[in-house]
C-alpha cells in the first residue's frame, strides 16, 4: 500500500520546517565521548523526548546506570524508549537510532562551525555534526510523525522507538537493556520486525539518488541498496617475548633466540598475498555459496573501477566484479595491523627487540563464530611455533570479538523495504552486504530474534565520522519520503 499522497506532498512542503529541525538538533554537541559534553547529551535526549510528544509518542528514558571516563564518574545518558499506537490488527516495528555524535572542533578541519548547520543552497548540502550520523535519520522518523499528526491521520503500523545516547562509544548499558527490556509485557514485547536507518559504508562514493539540481537537471542516478549482513571480527595479539631487555645485534646476534624473527615467521603463516587464509579450519566454517547468492552478486550495480578509485590505484586482487564483492561481503578476510615493540623510527638502531607483539584481526562471516576461530587460531599458532623450536615465549589473546549477521532479505520486512526505495527513487535496490561490524545489530538481532533491515539515508561521501559530515538535503527530503513509504508497505507487506 503506497503512502498517502497527502503525506508526500507535506514532505514536500514542509522541508524547510524538516531542515529547521535538524538545525537545532546538530546545534547540541551530543558528544558522548568526552566528559566535559555530558551534559549536552542529556539535553539531546530531552529535546528528542519533547519532538516525540508533540508528535503523539509516549515517552520513557531508561536509565542505563553510571560509567567511568576520563576519571569521572559519570551519568550514562538514558535510552529513549518511545511507542505510538497499540493496534493488535497491525505489525509493530521497532525503530533504532542514536543521538550522541562522534566529537568535533573546527580547527579539525571543518570549513564551518561543526555544530551550526549550514545550509549550501549550491550544492544542497546539510552540512554539521550529526547531520547524517545519526541526527538526520532519527528526524527522517519524527518528520513523518508530524505529518501524520498535523494531517490528522492514523499511522499504518505501531511504532516502538529505542533511540540510544552512547552508540559512539560502544552502546554502553544497551546489551543489558534489551535483555530486560524483553519478554512479556516488557518494552520490546510484541515486536514484529525492525529498522535500523544506517549512514551508506561503499566502495562507491557517487551518489545513489536522482538529484534534481536546478529546474529538471537529474544527475547522479546510480542504484540504491539495503543492507541484509554485517561481517563479524576477531582481534588478536601475539606476544613473543625473550630476554629481560633489548639487546645491541653486535653483542647477542646469533646467539639467542630473537622474537622478532619468531613473530615474522609465525605472520607470514596467516595469510597468502592473494587474500586466502591458510589456518586449518577457518575457511570450512563458511556458509556455502547457493546458486541465489551468487545471482545476487551478479547484478549488483558496482564495478572495479568503483573499487579502484577509491584505491586510488588497480591494487584489487581480482579484476572480476563478483570474486571482489564477495570477498568483501561474504568470505572472511585476515589483515596484519601492526607489530608493538618494533623498532619503527627512522634510522638504522642495531637493537634486538625482546618483547614484540604482532597485531592482526579477521572479518567474520556466517556460519563463523569468535569462539570457534579462537580455537583454530590458538592451535594453529601454537603448533607453528613449535616447529621453531624457539626458547622464547608465546602468548596469544583475543582482544576482542563480535559475531557475524545476516538477514534473510527474503521476508516481508525486506520486501516492505525493497518497494518503498522503488517507489521514492524509482529503481529496485541492491541487496548488498557490508565487511564491516555494526554491534547493536546484533544485540537487536540476538535478543529479539527478528527480521532487522538496513535502510540507508545518506550516501557514502557524507563523512560521517570525518570533518565537514554532510547530509545531502535531497537525501534528507526524499529519505524522509522512503521512510514513511516503508511504514505503509510493511503495513501490507507478507
Ligand atoms: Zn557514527
Amino acid at each position: 500500500m503506497p503512502a498517502p499522497n497527502a503525506i508526500i506532498d507535506y514532505i514536500n512542503k514542509n522541508s524547510g520546517k524538516f531542515v529547521q529541525r535538524l538545525a537545532k538538533a546538530v546545534s547540541i554537541p551530543s558528544v558522548s565521548g568526552d566528559a566535559a559534553y555530558r551534559e549536552a547529551v542529556f539535553d539531546m535526549a530531552k529535546f528528542l523526548r519533547d519532538e516525540l510528544e508533540a508528535v503523539g509518542v509516549t515517552v520513557r528514558f531508561a536509565d542505563l546506570g553510571k560509567q567511568v571516563l576520563d576519571g569521572k564518574e559519570l551519568n550514562l545518558p538514558p535510552a529513549i524508549l518511545g511507542s505510538i499506537g497499540n493496534d493488535k490488527n497491525k505489525k509493530t516495528v521497532l525503530l533504532y537510532g542514536h543521538y550522541d555524535v562522534q566529537p568535533a572542533l573546527k580547527s579539525d578541519g571543518w570549513y564551518t562551525e561543526p555544530f551550526t548547520l549550514t545550509v549550501d543552497n549550491e550544492s544542497g548540502r546539510l552540512v554539521g555534526r550529526g547531520s547524517t550520523d545519526d541526527k538526520g535519520p532519527v528526524l527522517g522518523w519524527i518528520n513523518i510523525l508530524q505529518a501524520h499528526h498535523d494531517l490528522k491521520l492514523e499511522l499504518p503500523v505501531n511504532i516502538k522507538f529505542c533511540l540510544e545516547g552512547m552508540e559512539e562509544s560502544g552502546s554502553e548499558g544497551l546489551d543489558e537493556l534489551v535483555v530486560a527490556e524483553r519478554g512479556s509485557n516488557k518494552f520490546f514485547d510484541g515486536i514484529d520486525c525492525a529498522c535500523i536507518v544506517w549512514r551508506r559504508a561503499s566502495f562507491r562514493s557517487t551518489p545513489y539518488l536522482t538529484i534534481p539540481q536546478s529546474d529538471n537537471y537529474w544527475l547522479n542516478t546510480r542504484t540504491p541498496c539495503i543492507t541484509y549482513g554485517l561481517r563479524g571480527i576477531v582481534y588478536f595479539k601475539v606476544n613473543v617475548r625473550g630476554a629481560g631487555q633489548d639487546l645491541h645485534s653486535g653483542v647477542f646476534g646469533g646467539l639467542v633466540h630473537e622474537p622478532m624473527t619468531d613473530l615474522v615467521i609465525l605472520l607470514s603463516k596467516l595469510v597468502t598475498p592473494l587474500g586466502k587464509i591458510l589456518i586449518p579450519g577457518v575457511n570450512d566454517l563458511v556458509a556455502p555459496l547457493t546458486k541465489d547468492e551468487r545471482e545476487r552478486y551478479e547484478t549488483l550495480d558496482y564495478s572495479i573501477s568503483d573499487v579502484e578509485g577509491v584505491l586510488g590505484g588497480k591494487l584489487t586482487v581480482s579484476s572480476d566484479k563478483e570474486t571482489v564483492l564477495m570477498n568483501r561481503m561474504r568470505y572472511p578476510s585476515l589483515s596484519i595491523h601492526g607489530i608493538e615493540g618494533a623498532f619503527s623510527a627512522p634510522g638504522a638502531k642495531t637493537v634486538i627487540p625482546a618483547n614484540v607483539s604482532g597485531k592482526f584481526s579477521i572479518r567474520l562471516v556466517p556460519d563463523q563464530t569468535p569462539d570457534a576461530i579462537e580455537v583454530c587460531v590458538k592451535e594453529y599458532l601454537m603448533q607453528e611455533f613449535a616447529k621453531l623450536e624457539s626458547k622464547n615465549t608465546l602468548e596469544i589473546e583475543l582482544i576482542h570479538g563480535g559475531k557475524p549477521w545476516v538477514a534473510s532479505p527474503d521476508h516481508w520486512n525486506y520486501r516492505a523495504a525493497i518497494k518503498a526505495t522503488e517507489i521514492v527513487y524509482g529503481q529496485t535496490p541492491d541487496l548488498t552486504r557490508e565487511g564491516g561490524s555494526i554491534p547493536v545489530v546484533l544485540t537487536f538481532a540476538e535478543a529479539l530474534g527478528v527480521n532487522i533491515c538496513l535502510l540507508p539515508m545518506g550516501r557514502a561521501d557524507d563523512g560521517a565520522h570525518s570533518t565537514n559530515e554532510k547530509l545531502d538535503l535531497s537525501n534528507y527530503i526524499e529519505g524522509t519520503k522512503l521512510l514513511g513509504t516503508y511504514l505503509y508497505e510493511l503495513a501490507t507487506a507478507q
